[in-house]
């Protein structure tokens, strides 16, 4: 007994010795022995000693895992929460030659390294959607299938499965891409009918508004969508609105500041690429066009001659070709100055693409000539085009500085693959044989390409 007692006081005093809360458990469960700091954390020694780790509510979560570790004969390192406070709990087991069976439980207190192990994975997963999302733009070659490259890539890093990107152009917000929504709900938001909720929410100028389901159900363009969260962020660059990023799910999310940080995280990355994608536009745009009048270059106009032939071709189909020429524009330059001249081109251009279709390239071929190509356009159709764009340059009222009205006049010449020629050359010979006649026999008209015109040069060419 007395024995006993002084193993016991011993057991306790050695026990003591350890910092962190510690307790010995027989095979049954039942608490042997415990230190100070276990009866601090757990309450009271009556609490602990003599009593099963089952029936204490912070021990018992342990009891399944250590029983399979003993069966194992391994030690067991498990996560467990006390209070506020996460703790690693150590059991290392020790058996008998009498097959008595004890475990001692150390708990050590790893809140701290769980702040920084939680805050290490969120930023390694921020370093992730910086990561991936700013590949986007570099592995992209074709601006429309950006939005779905980027709007996919998204959805693959963050835990949502519902996600769309508006963009601001001209006439309001357009729908660039969306996955995981009902066509219904797509058709509606390229409709614009989802305009007033957003216009609504931007006035707010919040950088994030979250919709949770019942929110949604106020609106009758989501009712059938069954979507549980969905999350707005506004892209912005300056007081500058590129467009809005909506993410979403089905199931429900808890809005919390790590969620709130990811989302415009992500935010900042997508309107980081929508600038660049901008830039890339506009730069590109600067490349194929011409500055004084904006018509499309020289440049450009080769490469989409080479790719309606291509195309007419592949489609046994015809195309026209049209080249003006101001009549008399040097005495324009010469009489009123370079600066009225810049602007008689200015307007010419701008006649040449009010009476040309969207479909048609209008280009500035050199000096004062242009050149268009009419797609999908047979001779007597380029021909009555070629001829109102002549009659509407010269109805235009040309006013130079406080002087008089002005009249302009234009000289054309038409060719159309492939009765004129099958190639760029032959097809802007053919052109410029039809301007060359159209000016020798007075100018202000149209002439369209013929055998007689271009036959010893075709001849020629394909000798
Ligand atoms: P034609 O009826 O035979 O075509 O006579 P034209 O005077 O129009 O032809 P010409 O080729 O002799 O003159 C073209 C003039 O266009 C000469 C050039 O100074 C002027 N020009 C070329 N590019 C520009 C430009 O960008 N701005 C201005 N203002 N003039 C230009
Ligand atoms: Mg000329
Ligand atoms: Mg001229």
């Amino acid at each position: 007994m007395e024995g006993n007692t002084l193993r016991d006081s011993l057991t306790i005093e050695i026990c003591n010795l350890i910092n962190e809360p510690f307790l010995i458990i027989d095979s049954f469960g039942i608490v042997l022995a415990t230190n100070r700091s276990a009866i601090e954390l757990l309450g009271g020694r009556d609490k602990l000693l003599g009593r099963s780790m089952r029936e204490i509510p912070e021990l018992a979560p342990l009891w399944s895992s250590l029983i399979r570790s003993r069966e194992k004969r391994e030690s067991l390192k498990e996560r467990l929460r006390i209070g506020d406070l996460d703790y690693e709990a150590s059991l290392h087991h020790q058996f008998d030659r009498d097959g008595t069976q004890y475990t001692g439980i150390l708990l050590y207190e790893i809140s701290h390294y769980l702040t920084i192990e939680n805050e290490l994975l969120r930023r390694n997963r921020e370093l992730m959607i910086i990561n991936t999302l700013s590949g986007t733009f570099i592995s992209s070659y074709d601006n429309e299938r950006i939005f779905s490259d980027l709007l996919e890539k998204v959805l693959l890093i963050t835990d949502f499965t519902i996600g769309w990107i508006m963009l601001s152009e001209k006439d309001g917000l357009v729908l660039k891409s969306h996955k995981g929504i009902s066509l219904d709900l797509a058709k509606n938001l390229s409709e614009g009918k989802a305009s007033e909720i957003i216009e609504e929410m931007l006035v707010e100028r919040q950088p994030l508004h979250v919709f949770e389901r019942e929110e949604l159900s106020r609106y009758s363009i989501f009712l059938n969508e069954r979507i549980a969260f969905l999350g707005m962020i506004p892209l912005y660059m300056g007081d500058n609105l590129l467009g809005i990023f909506f993410l979403g799910s089905r199931s429900e999310r808890v809005f919390d500041f790590d969620l709130a940080s990811m989302m415009s995280l992500v935010g900042n990355q997508v309107a980081l690429i929508l600038e660049k994608v901008k830039l890339f536009e506009k730069t590109r745009h600067l490349s194929i066009t011409d500055p004084l009048t904006g018509l499309y270059n020289v440049r450009y106009f080769y490469r989409a001659l080479n790719l309606e032939i291509e195309r007419a071709r592949r489609y046994d189909d015809e195309f026209s070709l049209l080249i003006f020429d101001i009549d008399d524009f040097k005495r324009i330059n010469d009489t009123y100055g370079h600066q009225i001249g810049d602007d008689v081109l200015r307007e010419v251009s701008d006649i040449m693409l009010q009476h040309s279709r969207k479909t048609d390239i209008v280009s500035r071929y050199g000096g004062e000539e242009f050149v268009l190509i009419l797609p999908r356009t047979g001779k007597e159709e380029a021909v009555r085009i070629a001829e109102r764009i002549c009659e509407m340059i010269r109805q235009n009222p040309f006013r130079p500085g406080n002087g008089d009205d002005i009249t302009i006049t234009v000289s054309g010449g038409v060719s159309t693959f492939k009765e004129d020629g099958a190639t760029p050359k032959e097809l802007l010979y053919g052109a410029d044989m039809a301007l060359y006649t159209a000016k020798a026999r007075g100018k202000d008209r149209v002439i369209c390409c013929s055998k007689d015109l271009t036959g010893k040069y075709h001849k020629e060419v394909k000798e």
